[in-house]
């Protein structure tokens, strides 16, 4: 490689005009293309430049100059460029040195033939030939899908190391996602992906949306009913609560408060272990989930008795399961949701305020 880059023009031809008659045949024949392409140029680019020089020099001047008298035959007047046959200038492109190999390229070779992509990650498989599968493929394929040969459990670690050495698409890109990062960076960006999966913040709804779309979600794959929608970031209502409810897994209609524009979600269940649990949720907190705290209030219809929790949103990472287990928002028993249950109804209040 330094080999190559040392030979720019100038230096190989004063080696190449002493003659180095000394080498291997091969080196010979390669320098020979060097030097008919190499000892043209300061000829030709001396001469063009003298040409140059003698448009605006005075003939006489031109003459007593080392070009020889080509231009001595313009005589009296200018010499015109035109006629003098000028030797065209040979432009030499000193040979380009691939010593970075294209992403791209990389990963056209990993290709899985089965599902178009580039594997997320090892095992890789292939076939006696050598034509890959990936993991994940696998399983659905007997048979090499290029050659139709037997696909055992041979690995190509060749691949699998040069997987190693490519960034990895996040395993959102199926959402939208279009990051990607080295697999040791992978993890803390899929953890904050705006588009990873969330379960929507109807507790009844079940369905697993991409964080960015949930919104569009609410908005076209629910009644408007699904939801309270509140501006601001206080609300006081009541869940109404019937008897029979003190022995069912049950959920209450969300609050979706839009605050700071930002949008917060007031969820409540009460599991059939008797536990109550009234948390808020904060649409995209990322790390801003820490700029908001919610307080939120069970109370008696005197407004004299009063439960109440300040905690921070919670993000939509926390399932209901995992809500319950951090311990996070507003917990209460049966015993206490009777002490508030008042005409069949459990007031509360949720307060979000700013930071700062
Ligand atoms: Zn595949
Ligand atoms: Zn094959
Ligand atoms: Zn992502
Ligand atoms: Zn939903």
């Amino acid at each position: 490689m330094p080999k190559k880059s040392e030979k720019s023009p100038k230096s190989r031809s004063t080696n190449d005009k002493k003659g180095n008659k000394d080498n291997s045949e091969l080196i010979e024949t390669v320098e020979k293309e060097m030097v008919v392409n190499i000892v043209e140029t300061p000829d030709a680019l001396n001469n063009d430049n003298n040409n140059k020089k003698a448009e605006s020099k005075p003939p006489d001047k031109v003459s007593d100059s080392n070009t020889g008298g080509v231009e001595e035959g313009g005589g009296s007047g200018a010499p015109t460029p035109a006629a003098t046959p000028t030797p065209q200038p040979v432009v030499v492109t000193p040979p380009q040195v691939l010593d970075t190999i294209k992403t791209s390229e990389l990963k056209d070779l990993l290709e899985c033939p089965v599902c178009l992509r580039v594997p997320r990650s090892s095992p890789i498989y292939q076939c006696a030939r050598g034509h890959v599968v990936c993991k994940d493929c696998k399983p659905n394929v007997n048979t090499c899908p290029q050659c139709r040969d037997v696909l055992g459990n041979i690995r190509s670690l060749v691949s699998e190391k040069v997987l190693e050495k490519l960034p990895t698409p996040c395993k959102y890109s199926d959402s939208g996602c279009e990051v990607e990062l080295m697999r040791s960076e992978l993890p803390s960006h899929e953890k904050e992906c705006q588009y990873r999966s969330v379960n929507c913040v109807d507790l009844a709804c079940q369905q697993s949306v991409s964080l960015c779309k949930l919104l569009n979600h609410i908005d076209n794959d629910h009644e408007t009913e699904d939801f309270v929608r509140v501006e601001g970031g206080e609300y006081s209502s009541h869940f109404i609560v019937n008897e029979e409810d003190f022995n069912k897994d049950i959920m209450w209609i969300s609050d979706q408060l839009h605050f700071d524009q930002k949008y917060f979600y007031r969820e409540c269940c009460r599991s059939n272990k008797g536990l109550w649990y009234i948390w808020v949720y904060q649409l995209e907190p990322g790390t801003s989930g820490q700029d908001y705290t919610c307080e939120i209030s069970v109370l008696s219809a005197d407004h004299e008795e009063m439960l109440t929790c300040k905690s921070r949103p919670l993000s939509l990472d926390y399932t209901k399961e995992k809500v319950a287990e951090s311990g996070r928002g507003l917990v209460f028993t049966d015993s206490t949701a009777r002490l508030f249950w008042q005409d069949n109804k459990v007031r509360y209040s949720v307060k979000i305020k700013r930071k700062n």
